[in-house]
């Protein structure tokens, strides 16, 4: 038997009590030092003697923690935030005290089991076939590049004669796209949509056909379609785009980190007809299924060809390689991986599926609530009418040091935390919903500001 001893049972208790204040309560906003003024108050926590877990534990509470910005503040509207349920992060608590490893079915079986239902859940939302299947990865941007890498490795064999691989994506695509091609080292073809920022499936065939025909050596071997662009939440065409790819040849991935979390709810569920055309499809529950970061659905129309990408070889490895068995490493770019879907798995097992679509929703009616409020502020301007749960808007009269300066005042002053961004090269202002927590009173005390 592994000692307890009675100094780490009182720091469980202090743990566990700091756990559950922090999710009773609203979470301060909080927001960030330097790292001279952190180090003035905590010095050098790395000592040969240790401070002690209690010790610790209040640089932590007192400290650290208070400078960092709490994700999942009701005015925490930037980028775009975290909202994980109590459940999903009273289960992350369970996931860090049972040293679960996630990458095998031999070690990890009812780990895996688990996961693999709830990513069952999205694919069947998505409409892609039973035996589709795939892994959580820490983030979308891996979740794009392990798609990525799987389309090509497929695309390499049955064609030897490429001189340069190509992968065809929207502008509007999210920056992990080009990063992804950066790191496998091949070009993009970037479309400029036509349709208020959406792309279609007709200039997507004529932009690719025109490439392929001015250099008859390069090959585009994946379309990507963004179904909610993290800026404006805007969906490309799926269906059209679906079959543009799939009458050429080309691997069909839906970047859906943000946005394919609405496929839940029914009545959004028609924005994404065509996404049952994919190859490949990626969400983030740590974005808008209420899961605590960091976890990324990646999902395989025919998760063989992932395999196949992704299966390391070692000696020490060949143990696992049951065939009949599925192990998690074997469809993304990583080995060990915790089980990282199993604050999400635990969150929607136990609320259930209605009350994850009711959420969506309810953030979608507040992201139109927003939009209202903007639109009868005396100086504000709606950028467009939202489609999922981001508002963007202008305020009349601003420039780009503007916006900054009211966005700092507004943290300083502890009141939200919303950044400005950017939209055809001016500034905008966007308002990221996923949180239930965030009420209209929450919009109208930022909205007050401006
Ligand atoms: C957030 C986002 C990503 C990147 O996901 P990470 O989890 O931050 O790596 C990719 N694509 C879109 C559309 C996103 O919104």
């Amino acid at each position: 038997m592994h000692e307890f001893t009675p100094e780490v049972e009182a720091l469980a208790h202090q743990v566990l009590e700091y756990s559950l204040d922090r999710l009773k309560n609203d979470p301060p906003l909080d927001g960030p030092k330097s790292a001279e003024e952190l180090y003035a108050l905590v010095g050098n926590t790395i000592t040969p003697a240790g401070l002690g877990g209690e010790k610790a534990m209040d640089l932590f509470k007192d400290v650290l923690a208070k400078a960092c910005i709490s994700t999942d503040h009701p005015r925490y509207l930037a980028f775009i935030p975290s909202a994980p349920s109590e459940y999903a992060n009273l289960f992350d608590l369970v996931v860090g005290a049972s040293a679960l490893y996630g990458g095998s079915w031999l070690e990890g079986a009812g780990a895996v089991f688990a996961e693999n239902q709830a990513l069952r859940w999205i694919s069947d939302l998505a409409g892609l076939p039973q035996s589709a299947g795939g892994v959580f990865v820490q983030g979308g941007t891996m979740g794009n590049l392990s798609a990525l890498v799987a389309a090509r490795a497929h695309f390499r064999t049955k064609r030897t004669d490429v001189t340069q691989w190509v992968v065809a994506a929207s502008a509007e695509a999210h920056s992990s796209i080009k990063a992804a091609a950066h790191v496998m080292d091949i070009d993009t073809l970037l479309i400029e949509p036509q349709l208020n920022g959406s792309l279609g499936g007709a200039e997507a065939a004529l932009a690719i056909d025109q490439y392929h025909q001015a250099n008859p050596s390069h090959q585009v071997f994946a379309l990507v379609a963004t179904a909610g662009t993290t800026n404006l939440g805007i969906i490309d065409q799926l269906a059209s785009l679906g079959d543009v790819a799939h009458e050429r040849g080309i691997w069909f991935h839906i970047d859906g980190a943000y946005g394919l979390a609405a496929l839940c709810a029914p009545k959004s569920r028609y924005l994404f007809d065509g996404v049952e055309k994919a190859d490949s499809l990626i969400v983030d529950p740590h974005k808008w299924l209420f899961a605590p970061f960091d976890a990324c659905a990646l999902i395989y129309r025919n998760p063989e060809l992932g395999k196949k990408a992704h299966l390391q070889h070692a000696a020490y490895l060949e143990t696992l390689e049951d065939e009949s068995e599925w192990n998690p490493s074997d469809y993304a770019i990583h080995l060990t991986r915790r089980a990282r879907g199993l604050p999400f798995w635990f969150s929607l097992a136990a609320h259930g599926t209605t009350e994850y679509a009711q959420a969506v929703e309810d953030t979608m009616e507040m992201a139109r609530t927003a939009a209202t409020m903007i639109r009868n502020h005396p100086n504000l301007e709606l950028v467009a009418e939202p489609t999922l749960s981001v508002v963007a808007f202008t305020r009349t009269g601003w420039n780009t040091a503007q916006y900054q300066t009211w966005s700092d005042k507004l943290l300083e002053d502890q009141i939200g935390f919303v950044t400005p961004s950017a939209h055809h090269g001016a500034p905008i202002l966007r308002f990221a919903i996923v949180n239930p927590w965030t009420k209209e009173s929450d919009l109208a005390e930022i909205l007050a500001t401006l």
